[in-house]
């Protein structure tokens, strides 16, 4: 496929992708705050501002662009047909900083979560995406069937829909 974007297109198109709050992330928040889990967005005192801190469960989670994040064989990952050394190079600093990031917040006792931006843009993928995530940051809370907000830890049979002799 040709490149037939001018410079000035381009520039737009990937201050598009880069820029916070872009749909795959609103996806994503909107979804976690469904299922009950609060965050912080765009935690900057963080290394690599992660999209969503979830305090609670010590984890991070970013949604990372394939693009800019250089998603191997993706097809979201293409580079632009001219000045592909500029392109290569910028991912490879993109990727290489990531790497530095997940170090650095797993060091500072944060689980880290990537997540790649086809895997919520294609709807396919976007149900099983989210439902894993979620498990991902609270299984480890799950011990107990307690749920992470409440502490009474109710039986699960304690509240029977039936009782005996009732019909
Ligand atoms: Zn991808």
């Amino acid at each position: 496929m040709a490149d037939r974007m001018t410079p000035e297109q381009r520039s737009r198109c990937m201050a598009a992708i880069k820029g916070k709050g872009t749909k795959p992330e609103m996806i994503v928040r909107r979804y976690l705050f469904s299922r009950g889990l609060r965050y912080r967005v765009n935690n900057r005192k963080l290394p690599g501002s992660p999209d969503i801190v979830l305090k609670k469960y010590k984890t991070v989670v970013f949604i990372d662009g394939c693009f800019w994040h250089g998603h191997e064989g993706c097809r979201y990952f293409r580079l632009p047909k001219s000045n592909v050394h500029f392109w290569r190079h910028k991912v490879a600093m993109n990727f290489a900083r990531d790497y530095a990031n997940n170090v650095d917040l797993e060091l500072a006792g944060w689980r880290v979560i990537r997540i790649w931006e086809c895997e919520i843009k294609t709807k396919a993928k976007r149900e099983e995406t989210l439902t894993n995530l979620y498990n991902q940051i609270t299984g480890s809370q799950n011990i107990g069937y307690q749920h992470p907000d409440e502490n009474d830890a109710t039986p699960l049979a304690a509240e029977p829909s039936t009782r005996y002799g009732e019909s």
